[in-house]
């Protein structure tokens, strides 16, 4: 059906021309979003018995769909955490598309899944992990960090004592939402330290002293946050190794966002510590240049998620005969089928070197230092705190949080930047700021420069 009806040339043509013409423009517009009724009224019916053609499904998203999203590539996009994927990384997710392959077994997916290796033992060695450690790719951060304590709960319950148990999990409230979220699909419970600045090995200690036997019992992992998203600051990942060694607990790393200055000379000793983590979550989606979807969770010792997440079943059966051997990323979290979404990673890292991403990287961190000192000379604008990693928080003068929001509204409206407010807690206020957080290293300082003189 899909393979005769269509004139194959014409379509792949037009799409071709539109990936092209989109990866290589540099003046995208940030589009805006619409109601669905909206939208609904300006493409009508596309779904129909007969289909409405390729041709015109396609005009149809050029001229009204496409342009209410808000891509995150655009240079003056600095708001949650934006991304820049590579036009290899790109081209390579239409090759992996084309490709039609099973990701979750090597049997069917073996090309696929040794690229995937390739890009992951270069993910590991990042991290300084021992010997055996290795990873997969997940849907994203939140996937990760999902597998990552589903392993660490399994393991901890393997102990008769426990089996009953509900478990409890410390992080800090600096954490990224995603963990309180996956707490609550492993039913575990979270005890959140009172601190959005970096947990230290003491705050934590003094919480687990603080903790009712029962509780003590039910404690089985840490979170620390490798980079927070709000932020961009590194927890003591040193400090919280030790007391996790000693106490026993799972150590799990949450740097879905901060994962990519692992590469960067620059900021890399603020990680020391990461190297003594039970498991890591890392997402080139962020700060990898990856197309989405694309995250990824690694282990010191992976043979513990493959207890966790294996699946069995008859059907699956035939996976593990002789010739299909080899790593079956579906073992270490918890998707089945799965898109080899490591794959676009692989092809940019082999197009460009390690380097070229280093490179990247190092220029977030150089744009968010020249957004502090930008900050620091405007008599509008002030820094928040020192920025850290590629996140910089700043309060314009005299404004009052109705005031951010209209001026990200208006920035938005006119098509010229999205910066949006957050919040920033202190003691037990809660201030609103601005805040940028650099990815796409194509940002200038001008852009800076342009979005500082708009708060006016
Ligand atoms: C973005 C982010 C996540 C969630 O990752 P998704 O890929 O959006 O699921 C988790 N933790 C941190 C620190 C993040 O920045």
């Amino acid at each position: 059906m899909h393979k005769i009806d269509i004139d194959l040339v014409e379509m792949t043509m037009d799409v071709m021309k539109y990936t092209i013409d989109r990866i290589s423009s540099t003046q995208h517009k940030i589009g805006q979003p619409q109601k669905a009724e909206e939208l609904k009224a300006l493409v009508g019916e596309t779904i129909t018995k007969k289909g409405v053609g390729g041709e015109y499904a396609f005009n149809l998203w050029k001229k009204h769909l496409a342009k209410a999203n808000v891509p995150i590539d655009h240079p003056r996009h600095l708001a949650f955490v934006p991304a820049a994927p590579t036009r290899a990384a790109i081209m390579f997710d239409l090759v992996t598309s084309a490709s039609s392959i099973h990701g979750a077994y090597w049997m069917e997916g073996a090309g696929g899944i040794f690229c995937e290796n390739e890009a992951m033992k270069w993910m590991v060695s990042l991290t300084g992990l021992p010997k055996g450690a290795f990873g997969v790719f997940t849907s994203g951060g939140t996937a990760a960090n999902l597998s990552a304590i589903v392993t660490a709960r399994e393991h901890w319950r393997e102990n008769e004592a426990f089996k009953g148990e509900k478990g409890l999990i410390i992080t800090s409230i600096g954490a990224h939402s995603s963990i309180k979220a996956m707490a609550k699909v492993a039913d575990v419970d979270i005890l959140l330290v009172d601190t959005e600045d970096v947990m230290h090995g003491k705050d934590l200690q003094d919480t687990i002293d603080n903790l009712t036997t029962h509780q003590r019992r039910r404690l089985f992992a840490i979170v620390a946050t490798g980079g927070t998203t709000n932020a961009g600051i590194i927890d003591d990942l040193e400090g919280i190794a030790t007391i996790c060694e000693k106490e026993n607990l799972w150590f799990h790393i949450d740097a879905a966002y901060g994962g990519g200055a692992l590469m960067a000379d620059s900021v890399r000793p603020l990680f020391k510590g990461i190297e003594r983590a039970d498991s890591i979550t890392i997402d080139p989606h962020k700060w990898m240049f990856s197309p989405y979807d694309c995250g990824a969770v690694i282990y010191k010792n992976p043979e513990l998620a493959k207890q966790a997440h294996s699946q069995q079943g008859s059907y699956l059966d035939i996976f593990k005969d002789e010739g299909a051997h080899g790593f079956n990323p579906t073992d270490y979290q918890i998707q089945l089928t799965r898109r080899v979404r490591g794959l676009p990673l692989w092809f940019s890292l082999a197009t460009h070197g390690t380097d070229r991403y280093k490179e990247a990287v190092e220029r977030g961190i150089e744009l968010a230092q020249i957004a502090g000192k930008m900050i620091a000379e405007n008599p509008n604008v002030e820094l928040v705190r020192t920025p850290s990693l590629s996140c910089v928080l700043f309060r314009r003068i005299g404004w009052k949080p109705e005031d951010y929001t209209h001026w990200t509204y208006q920035n938005h409206k006119k098509g010229f930047a999205l910066v949006t407010p957050t919040k920033w807690k202190t003691g037990n206020t809660f201030e609103t700021v601005s805040r940028f957080c650099f990815i796409n290293p194509d940002t200038t300082e001008n852009d800076i420069k342009m979005i500082l003189d708009s708060m006016v």
